[in-house]
């Protein structure tokens, strides 16, 4: 009995200390009646017990934190930082083991196949503090991968998450971080099943393995794509390469910083980050900003098309519509000609542009990170496509045909190709 209730005693202090951030190695020896030897300062901490043993239940625990002690990754520890992750962490029925094991067991529904996809997110090659705030850089982190999912038609369900974390980094920057993995993954149904965790000697690094199922007759390749079929892009193009050239450019410096300093995020470089103050307004630069910041994978959307059968090839815009298009092409064995009349481009995109001589429609053509899904569809099937997504509130847009033979152009509206001119953009310098 003792022993279990030194466990207890134990159990419950080590809680304290993870979530304290003060204390990593925790001595589990009790003297002097009920008291626990501590690091001198680091955090005191007192059970009182009733007096007969064999009826004995834990009932408080007082401590306190010594201000001198800060709150760190180096108190904290690898083993303190996965229990802080996994204690934020509710697990749906299909995790049958999740977080604390080896390995994870997961339930796959009957009859469905595993779709598997991974992603790693560099510092200052994917992103950059001082333009990612954490809780974006923690949405961003998931969504990119939900996206490669949805991009299959399949439903995102479970996800592991691999950090590589520079020491010094604060620890508000990584629970702000997981704030934001854990609300995406809410939002998109996928439970967060492990992981794994390490220091990092040059940046954060942070790797996502997601997977999920789907009915193999439902699961949409990029290799479908036929001969006359429509191309097709749901929402708008190089929203988020428009907000990127602007923040390479200085013009997210000059933003309010009220949300994310009132919201204590700290470990970024405040001075330059955009705010999230007005990302409703859909002409001005924070939309952009939230465009690249902030994606949403379009899961519904593709969830739809494979469930109606409507999509013969599909893919997310993560490198431009012409690349990525390029690879349905190229695994299809067809071209395709993209219309550049057609190309979706957001209020935000006309405004922030109107005053350049050059239109820059590379950005919508060759820029990155829209994570909208670009897919083919029987030409016949144009009126079912249109309606399918506006059941799922989903902009979508006829952009260009597939083509017999190879190669991917972009034409003119009076059918000259056209030849990317980026000069355009000196003017943003
Ligand atoms: P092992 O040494 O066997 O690889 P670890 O100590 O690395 O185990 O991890 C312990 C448990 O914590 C495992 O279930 C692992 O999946 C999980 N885990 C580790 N890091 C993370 C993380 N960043 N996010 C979620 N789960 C994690
Ligand atoms: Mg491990």
């Amino acid at each position: 009995m003792l022993l279990l209730m030194c466990a207890q005693i134990y159990e419950n202090w080590q809680k304290l200390a993870y979530h304290s951030g003060c204390c990593n190695i925790i001595s589990p020896h009790i003297f002097n009646g009920f008291y626990l030897p501590l690091k001198p300062g680091a955090l005191q901490c007192k059970a009182s017990l009733p007096s007969a043993l064999n009826s004995v239940r834990f009932t408080s625990i007082v401590y306190r934190i010594d201000p001198t002690v800060t709150h760190s990754l180096a108190n904290l520890g690898e083993f303190g930082l996965i229990s802080r992750i996994a204690d934020r962490v509710s697990a749906p029925e299909s995790v049958i083991t999740g977080i604390g094991d080896d390995a994870a067991v997961t339930a796959i529904s009957p009859g469905m196949q595993l779709l598997t996809s991974t992603d790693m997110l560099l510092e200052d090659v994917h992103f950059r503090r001082a333009w990612h705030d954490p809780y974006r850089l923690g949405r961003k982190s998931l969504a990119v991968s939900i996206s490669d999912i949805a991009a299959m038609g399949g439903i995102p369900c479970w996800a592991l998450l691999s950090l590589a974390i520079p020491s010094m980094l604060p620890l508000d920057f990584i629970d702000d971080f997981m704030r934001g993995f854990l609300e995406m993954a809410a939002e998109k149904r996928v439970a967060l099943i492990g992981g794994d965790t390490c220091s990092s000697r040059t940046g954060l690094t942070v790797s996502v393995t997601i997977m999920g199922e789907q009915h193999p007759d439902r699961i949409v390749r990029r290799s479908g794509a036929m001969p006359d079929d429509d191309i097709w892009v749901t929402g708008t193009l190089g929203d988020a390469a428009l907000g990127l050239k602007l923040l390479e450019s200085g013009f997210g410096s000059a933003q309010p910083l009220d949300s994310i300093h009132s919201s204590g995020n700290t470990g970024a470089i405040n001075s330059s980050l955009p705010s999230r103050s007005s990302l409703s307004g859909v002409g001005g630069r924070d939309y952009l900003f939230s465009r690249l910041l902030d994606p949403v994978p379009r899961v519904s959307a593709a969830l739809a098309l494979a469930e109606a059968g409507l999509a013969t090839a599909m893919i997310d815009v993560s490198d431009g519509i012409l690349a990525d298009y390029g690879h349905i092409a190229e695994q299809s064995g067809v071209g395709g000609c993209i219309r550049l009349d057609c190309l979706p481009l957001s209020e935000s995109f006309c405004r922030q542009t109107e005053s350049l001589p050059i239109f820059p429609f590379h950005l919508a053509l060759s820029g990155g990170e829209d994570y909208e899904l670009c897919f083919t569809a029987d030409s016949s099937n144009r009126e079912k496509v249109v309606d399918c997504l506006k059941k799922c509130g989903i902009a979508v847009t006829r952009v260009g045909i597939v083509t017999r033979f190879s190669g991917v152009t972009a034409v003119n509206p009076d059918g000259s190709r056209y030849v990317a001119q980026k000069e355009g953009f000196n003017h943003f310098k």
